[in-house]
């Protein structure tokens, strides 16, 4: 079998012109798309941001950590495609509000957004205290609600858009020591139906990936053992790389996903079915 005609790439060994060709056409696929990646400084965002810029797009990389955020940008302009270093926090939606007009008037569209920016403040519900359920909420799902509303509104002019929320598989099946950070996830999910169903006729698709246990500075604290455990209850028994939640978001903001909406796309080695 040659590939042609199949959609299946031949080996390196035998590849022709054809494939090659063929290669070039799938990485570019973004090719004059603007994507906003949020918490894009580290982690999942990260590598989401390069994945999106190695398939054509130009990417700004939003973040807390401005600095860290130079440095993905120049990781994205040595790939070849443009990018902007912005510092926010999601959960003000005047410092989003504004980052959204730097970035219209700068690259005059957006295409993609990708709500990533998270954190944890994990504690059983008993010891939790108003702040760690107050901050989590306000980053995770209040700062997911103010990125969609400042962009969504230039994606329904244009009548085009892609949004994917990062939620978590514990949004879906809960987890003892984190209230907030599970409430705030499945919040995620809900909001994300809601807004597919308010959009979809504007040609806009709205999903939400829930990652299992991904290896980021964010799960790095995990104590050795504990990450032993979560590897046994995982059927195929590892952590889950950024570089699986990024290609499962390129999946998504890509045409070849243009009927699919509202749905949750889970990205966590089978832990929850
Ligand atoms: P990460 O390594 O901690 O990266 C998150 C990034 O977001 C950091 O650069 C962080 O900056 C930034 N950030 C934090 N607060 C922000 C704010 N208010 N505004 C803008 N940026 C902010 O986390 P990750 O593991 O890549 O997680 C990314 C997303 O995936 C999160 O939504 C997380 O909940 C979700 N997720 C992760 C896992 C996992 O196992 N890692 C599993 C399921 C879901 P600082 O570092 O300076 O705070």
């Amino acid at each position: 079998m040659t590939g042609e005609g199949t959609g299946v790439i031949p080996s390196r060994k035998g590849r022709g012109e054809e494939a090659d060709f063929l290669i070039k056409e799938r990485r570019l696929q973004l090719a004059g798309k603007v994507a906003l990646v949020t918490g894009a400084a580290q982690g999942i965002g990260k590598a989401v941001a390069l994945v999106l810029a190695r398939n054509g797009a130009d990417v700004i990389i939003s973040d807390i950590n401005l600095e860290k955020a130079g440095e993905t940008v120049k990781e994205i302009e040595a790939i070849g495609r443009k990018a902007m270093a912005i510092r926010v926090d999601v959960a003000n939606l005047r410092d989003v509000e504004q980052m959204v007009q730097t970035v219209m008037e700068r690259f005059g569209h957006i295409d993609i957004l990708i709500n990533n920016a998270g954190i944890t403040r994990d504690r059983l519900i008993l010891r939790m205290t108003e702040e760690d359920w107050d901050a989590v909420i306000n980053i995770n799902l209040k700062g997911t609600f103010n990125c969609t509303k400042a962009v969504v509104r230039h994606m329904s002019k244009q009548r085009n858009g892609k949004i994917v929320n990062i939620a978590s598989v514990v949004g879906e099946m809960g987890n003892a020591g984190q209230a907030n950070y599970s409430a705030s996830k499945a919040g995620v999910i809900g909001f994300t139906k809601t807004i597919a169903r308010e959009f979809a006729q504007r040609g806009i698709n709205v999903n939400v990936i829930a990652p299992g246990y991904i290896e980021t500075p964010m799960t790095e604290a995990l104590p050795e053992k504990a990450k032993e455990e979560l590897k046994r209850m995982i059927p195929m028994e590892r952590l889950g790389q950024p570089e699986d939640v990024a290609e499962a978001v390129l999946f998504l903001v890509s045409e070849t996903s243009s009927y699919i909406t509202g749905q949750i796309l889970n990205v966590n080695g089978g832990i929850y079915m």
